[in-house]
């Protein structure tokens, strides 16, 4: 098994390139739940849904989120009745939330619901959320105390961030099977996800980081941060305000207590020679992940690093 930790946009990327070139059943996915929030009554998730839809090859690529092709009827709609309408929820998409929100109301851990849901939509990979417990990533900037989506989508990350908190996270445990799938893996993968907004509430979460320090398989992680800059979103910022450097330095200490190797850009080649003598190892490539062939390119280079032996034998490229 190829366990994977991820948010929802490069992570998607990242998790449609390996689907590309493992079979499907081989990953586990590990997924922030920093970003639920609640919208019109109904319990969102929107790494989960993102990385549920990648798998089940019905993510929109042109929005980076929510279902290809999707209509807004319903948003509209409830613009018109004076609702807010900052979050974007498509038609095929709002079907997801209410039947969330159902099986959380029957009880149910948001783990089952995410596991019913995916093998709905026909996806075979295991989809765990990092922890059954709200944990609520909170951006505190001059203009208040902000939950991540109304820093994100509502304000479009434009405030100054002055500090990030996990509320909850103290208290949450991982889900189950979430710590095993790191100390069993094959070898463990970090996607280019924002270290502070998507890997970080899955690190706050009470033995994920032991446990990724704990487990004999390679960890591997590729890197957000081209340069002195995100590919895209606001990791920057955020990055600075945790006193994190922006670079691929940076993200190296960020995860230096159990990072094997790091995947960087090319354009970060010289950067990553002088990082040279430390762990994690650096390798560097072409990292921007445009196309399919990107993806899957991408997907290929990591899983040769970390386990040369699992492309010997030709996978079936999907799709
Ligand atoms: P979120 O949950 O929507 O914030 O999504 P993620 O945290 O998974 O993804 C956001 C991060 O993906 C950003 O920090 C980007 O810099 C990074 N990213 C987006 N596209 C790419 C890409 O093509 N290549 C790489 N290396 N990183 C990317």
């Amino acid at each position: 098994v190829i366990t994977i930790l991820t948010g929802g946009t490069g992570g998607a990327k990242f998790v449609d390139g390996l689907r590309r070139v493992v079979p499907p059943e081989e990953l586990t996915i590990i997924v922030n739940t920093g970003d639920d929030h609640e919208w019109w009554g109904l319990y969102v998730s929107p790494d989960v849904d993102s990385i549920t839809y990648v798998l089940a090859n019905m993510l929109s690529n042109e929005r980076g989120w929510g279902v290809r092709g999707d209509t807004f009827h319903c948003l509209q709609a409830m613009k018109e009745l004076g609702e807010p309408a900052w979050f974007s929820v498509g038609d095929r998409d709002l079907a997801t939330h209410l039947l969330r929100t159902k099986l959380l109301a029957e009880g149910r851990t948001l783990s089952d619901a995410t596991a019913h849901i995916s093998q709905k939509l026909g996806v075979r990979s295991r989809i765990l959320p990092m922890s059954d417990m709200r944990v609520d990533t909170h951006v505190d900037t001059p203009a208040g105390d902000l939950s991540f989506e109304e820093y994100f989508v509502k304000r479009r990350y434009q405030d100054p961030v002055k500090a990030v908190r996990f509320v909850g996270a103290a208290e949450a445990v991982p889900a189950d099977g979430v710590l095993e799938a790191i100390t069993s893996a094959q070898a463990v993968f970090l996607a280019p996800s924002n270290p502070v907004t998507s890997i970080g509430p899955i690190l706050a979460v009470p033995g994920i980081r032991e446990a990724l320090k704990a487990t004999s398989a390679p960890v591997v992680a590729i890197s957000p941060i081209i340069g002195k800059a995100a590919v895209s979103g606001p990791a920057a910022g955020l990055m600075v305000a945790q006193g994190i450097e922006v670079s691929i330095s940076g993200v190296a200490a960020a995860y230096s207590d159990f990072l094997d190797v790091l995947i960087a850009d090319l354009a970060d080649s010289a950067l990553a020679e002088s990082l040279a003598s430390n762990r994690p190892q650096v390798h560097c490539t072409d990292i921007l992940m445009r196309t399919a062939e990107d993806k899957a390119r991408i997907a290929r280079t990591v899983l040769t690093l970390a386990l040369p032996e699992i492309l010997a034998e030709p996978a079936a490229e999907a799709q």
